[in-house]
């Protein structure tokens, strides 16, 4: 005979866990499967080992979603400020990071054993290795059958993610799931990673590898980031490139402001005036680093001359070349290094404050799986706890 659960969650990451121990707080008897070994293995590696778990500042232009609208009902019912009492309550070190990030002083593990330990209750399960094969909608609920046994719940909440990182546990169950049950799907594209160039940018940029500047990035429809680009030997990356990938389409090209603390015509003016004979290389060396100058100046075809050398026009035409250069990436590294995926279950199909399918009773999606992706910056999780907080009050 079938065990029955109340809720079955299906994935053991950041808003299964949230979602689970929410659901037992109401009493009800919780299954929690897992196809991976471990729970929480994102969270283990997020941030470097440390968890960037939220943010001091959180709204819902921080999301990427069809519907810019969906995300704040849930980011309401659990706020930022829950999460951090949550983290408090468990005697958790952690520390603001630049832009309002909190980060773990410790180890991300400290929030993996947070939510198992909020998970530590009589009413809830947990099984790892274990493989869900088939799903069906019963008169009470739903019928799965797992590897291991059989079991029937009333509500099913689906919390497996996206798609990045295959080698942590990522596969596409979610999404089979929202097309078995007749559930839209917005098409799914790698966010938050590196870009990579056409192979002669690639090229000439290699010899940059370890280049880190502050510069401000704007994708085509307008959107800017200011934070560190990376130049890479397979490309571009730093934050401001995972932050911009999630705003960018094949073909597009963005625009790069690679000295946005400064009016580069001015300062140019004034160090002509001060050191006429200075060559230009050497005085923009002032500025940037010099290998990157040096390959910049051969791209832009600029002659390297003294600064005297140089009329108003030229220097207001080079000015234009460090404060919006274009590139045009050949692409993305794709789901093997990107941080979330883009696109998922089409938030339409939800509903904003339980995220409860409208159309299946009991059907619950939560975290990434979903069309909701977040900036860098512990955006991410704060998602999984919210979408996961508010599906444990409901299923
Ligand atoms: P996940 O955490 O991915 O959990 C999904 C779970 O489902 C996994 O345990 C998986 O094993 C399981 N699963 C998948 N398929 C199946 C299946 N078929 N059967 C059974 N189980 C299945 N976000 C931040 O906010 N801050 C950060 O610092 C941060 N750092 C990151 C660093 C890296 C390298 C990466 C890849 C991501 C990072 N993110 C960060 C993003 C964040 O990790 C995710 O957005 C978040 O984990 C999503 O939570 P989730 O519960 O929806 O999915």
């Amino acid at each position: 005979m079938a065990d029955k659960f109340g809720v079955v969650v299906i994935g053991a990451g950041a808003a299964g866990l949230m979602c689970a121990a929410e659901a037992g707080k109401r009493g009800r008897s919780v299954l929690v499967v897992d196809h991976g070994k471990k729970p929480g293995r994102k969270v283990l590696i997020s941030g470097g080992g440390r968890c960037n778990f939220t943010n001091y500042d959180v709204a819902a232009n921080n999301y990427v979603c069809r519907n810019p609208h969906f995300v704040k009902s849930a980011l309401s019912q659990y706020t930022q400020w829950d999460f951090i009492a949550m983290v408090a309550k468990h005697e958790i070190a952690y520390e603001e990071r630049d832009h309002g990030q909190l980060f773990c002083e410790d180890s991300a593990k400290d929030i993996v054993n947070m939510l198992l330990a909020e998970c530590d209750q009589p009413t809830i399960e947990q099984r790892y290795r274990c493989d869900v094969h088939d799903i069906a909608k019963t008169e009470a609920g739903f019928s799965l059958k797992l590897n291991t046994a059989s079991v029937e719940c009333e509500s099913l909440v689906i919390a497996t993610g996206g798609l990045s990182m295959p080698k942590l546990g990522a596969t596409p169950f979610g999404y089979q799931v929202a097309e078995q049950f007749g559930l839209n799907m917005v098409p799914t594209t790698a966010g938050l990673v590196p870009f990579t160039l056409h192979k002669e940018e690639k090229e000439a940029f290699a010899e940059l590898s370890g280049i880190a500047i502050p510069a401000v990035v704007e994708a085509e429809d307008g959107t800017t980031f200011k934070e560190n680009l990376l130049f890479t030997h397979r490309g571009l990356s730093g934050p401001v490139i995972l932050q911009i990938s999630s705003y960018w389409t094949p073909g597009q090209k963005v625009t790069v402001d690679l000295l946005p603390d400064l009016e580069l015509a001015d300062t140019l003016a004034t160090m002509r005036e001060k050191h006429p004979n200075q060559s230009l290389k050497n005085s923009l060396s002032r500025l940037l680093p010099k290998r990157l100058i040096e390959v910049l100046i051969e791209r832009g075809d600029i002659q390297d001359k003294p600064l005297k050398q140089f009329n108003p026009k030229e220097i207001a035409a080079m000015a234009a070349y460090f404060h919006q250069w274009q590139i045009a990436p050949n692409g993305t590294e794709g789901y093997r290094t990107a941080e979330v995926t883009l696109g998922g279950v089409d938030t339409d199909e939800l509903s904003s404050k339980t995220m409860e399918a409208k159309q299946v009773s009991g059907l619950y999606f939560v975290g990434e799986v979903m069309d909701v992706s977040g900036w860098l910056g512990g955006y991410n999780f704060q998602w999984a706890w919210s979408s996961g907080f508010v599906a444990g009050q409901h299923a």
